[in-house]
């Protein structure tokens, strides 16, 4: 049984003070408001990651990183290693996002190797995969997809790992995939999946990130490939987040 799975995505956004007071309040919600089976996480910027793991450490939600080296050591200045975030106890790392393949040039090479040693880490990659508008308008999504998928799912332990399925031109946009698209697109990757592991694709799970509020969270969730959300905006203020997480309730 896949079990659902959201995860924020603060970006480059909240402090110290306002971290804590997010996850301390997150916290109570899962343990007292929280009726149904759910996996939470939260991908928050690197520095935060030592002082909130320590604070939240017994939580019952995930914290993890959002970016990490394809290299485990060596001279990569101002990059992080994943085995400091192991170090850290991180839970897991968001690796291909559209904002670090765009402006960091991230290849698909290099997130199924961030993929491999994450994994080697013990920490739980979420691999982001999506398409432009461009490519979307162009009905190139399948093309483009399916050979994301291949590269950076290339070799690993797919049974650990996380897939978003995220449009490029649904990200902050505020305009969302709709349900048919996000479903249709969610069972191609899981049949892409099936074609080079046989035997992990049922049990994969497969989150959609695109703009996700409060009025398409329980519609989206309801399809039968879509296993969670990857979710920036409303994830930034508790109340917005806590409305996503309790959308069955
Ligand atoms: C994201 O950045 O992964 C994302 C899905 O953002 P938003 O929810 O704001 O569209």
């Amino acid at each position: 049984m896949r079990i659902p799975y959201i995860v924020g995505n603060w970006k480059m956004n909240i402090g110290f003070d306002e971290a804590y007071d997010f996850l301390e309040e997150l916290n109570k919600i899962y343990t007292t408001e929280m009726t149904h089976n759910i996996r939470v996480g939260i991908a928050l910027q690197a520095p935060l990651l030592v002082p909130m793991i320590a604070e939240f450490y017994d939580g019952n939600f995930l914290i993890g990183a959002q970016t990490c080296c394809d290299h485990l050591e060596g001279a990569y200045t101002g990059e992080i290693s994943p085995v400091i975030l192991a170090e850290c106890e991180t839970n897991f790392c968001i690796i291909g996002h559209s904002e670090r393949r765009q402006y960091y040039n991230e290849s698909d090479e290099a997130i199924n190797t961030k993929a491999k040693l994450l994994l080697e880490c013990g920490i739980e990659p979420i691999i982001c995969v999506g398409e432009t508008l461009e490519q979307f308008e162009n009905n190139q999504t399948k093309e483009v997809i399916e050979a994301q998928i291949e590269k950076c799912c290339k070799d690993i332990n797919i049974s650990e790992c996380v897939i978003a399925y995220e449009p490029v031109w649904a990200i902050g946009t505020g305009k969302s995939a709709t349900s048919k698209i996000a479903q249709e697109v969610c069972h191609l990757i899981r049949e892409k999946i099936r074609m080079m592991y046989p035997e992990d694709a049922d049990n994969v799970i497969i989150q959609y990130g695109g703009s996700v509020n409060s009025k398409n969270i329980k519609e989206l969730m309801a399809c039968e490939d879509i296993d969670g959300a990857l979710v920036g905006g409303a994830s930034l203020k508790i109340d917005s987040f806590k409305e996503l997480i309790k959308y069955g309730d």
